[in-house]
């Protein structure tokens, strides 16, 4: 996949550790050259991290295990089109907590396709760039939060977007359902079978309390990957003024 991370980052002791104890045989293709020919389906976890938590990591894990998907890519948004004027944390931050956060899982990847990427992050182009490197015979599952899905039609070449992919929507608990299937009435006919929606409990940790608690000091653990939080703490992000932030406050 382009952009992908072989997950040798030095993050952490315990990722150096594990990749010591399994050296990967050269002569064998890594998914930075060529998919594996047994893969049929593959997940595309679109979102902005800031930060990533065990939320997305049960999304992802519950829409694998659900969908039958080969692999899952985390896809860190680069620019995102509809957050101009909120502050994000820097890209670079972003993936390296989400490698962080999924260095354990070897059905997992992240990829930095959006952030190398220059302008906006549109998925469509996302998905079109899993498209040429997966070929058509791959089903692409593109899964992200609902409310994120809700605005779907907002979103550019919808119609397109909706052939060359399915969504997975993972809701939180207490999501109304009916505010999804309002939506389906205006999507292109041929596409609305192909939102599927998970409800999954773990989505209740959200980023946004995640940043709230850092920046009035209250405790993160068990929210989050360790290895997430300590990169949070090194790094100084989500306290008042911090670095690493782009877009208006
Ligand atoms: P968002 O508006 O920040 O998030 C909406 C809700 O969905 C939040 O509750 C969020 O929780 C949750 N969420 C986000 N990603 C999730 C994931 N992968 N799994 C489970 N829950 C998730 O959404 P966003 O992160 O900016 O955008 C989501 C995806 O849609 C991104 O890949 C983005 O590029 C794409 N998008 C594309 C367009 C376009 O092409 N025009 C427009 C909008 C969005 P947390 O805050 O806890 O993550």
């Amino acid at each position: 996949m382009p952009g992908t991370s072989l997950k040798d980052e030095s993050i952490s002791m315990a990722v150096c550790d594990r990749e010591a104890a399994q050296p990967v045989p050269a002569e064998i293709p890594t998914s930075d050259f060529r998919p594996p020919a047994a893969v049929s389906r593959v997940g595309i976890m679109g979102g902005t991290f800031d930060p990533i938590h065990f939320g997305h990591l049960v999304t992802a894990e519950a829409a694998r295990w659900e969908f039958a998907l080969a692999k899952v890519v985390f896809v860190p948004s680069g620019r995102p089109p509809h957050k101009k004027d909120y502050p994000v944390t820097d890209a670079e931050h972003r993936y390296q907590m989400a490698v962080a956060a999924t260095a354990s899982n070897p059905a997992f990847e992240v990829s930095k396709v959006e952030i190398d990427r220059e302008g906006y992050s549109y998925t469509i182009d996302t998905v079109l760039a899993f498209r040429r490197f997966y070929g058509p015979e791959v089903q692409l599952f593109f899964i992200t939060g609902a409310d994120a899905i809700l605005e779907i039609l907002t979103w550019k070449d919808v119609g397109r977007l909706l052939n060359e992919c399915h969504f997975i929507a993972a809701t939180r608990p207490g999501f109304q359902l009916n505010r999804l299937q309002e939506t389906h009435p205006m999507l292109p006919v041929e596409g609305r079978h192909r939102i599927h929606l998970i409800e999954v409990p773990a989505l209740a940790i959200s980023s946004t309390d995640i940043r709230w608690r850092v920046q009035h000091k209250k405790p993160i653990k068990y929210l989050l990957p360790e290895a997430v939080e300590d990169y949070i703490h090194c790094q100084g992000l989500y306290r008042p003024h911090s670095r690493g932030v782009y877009g208006k406050g």
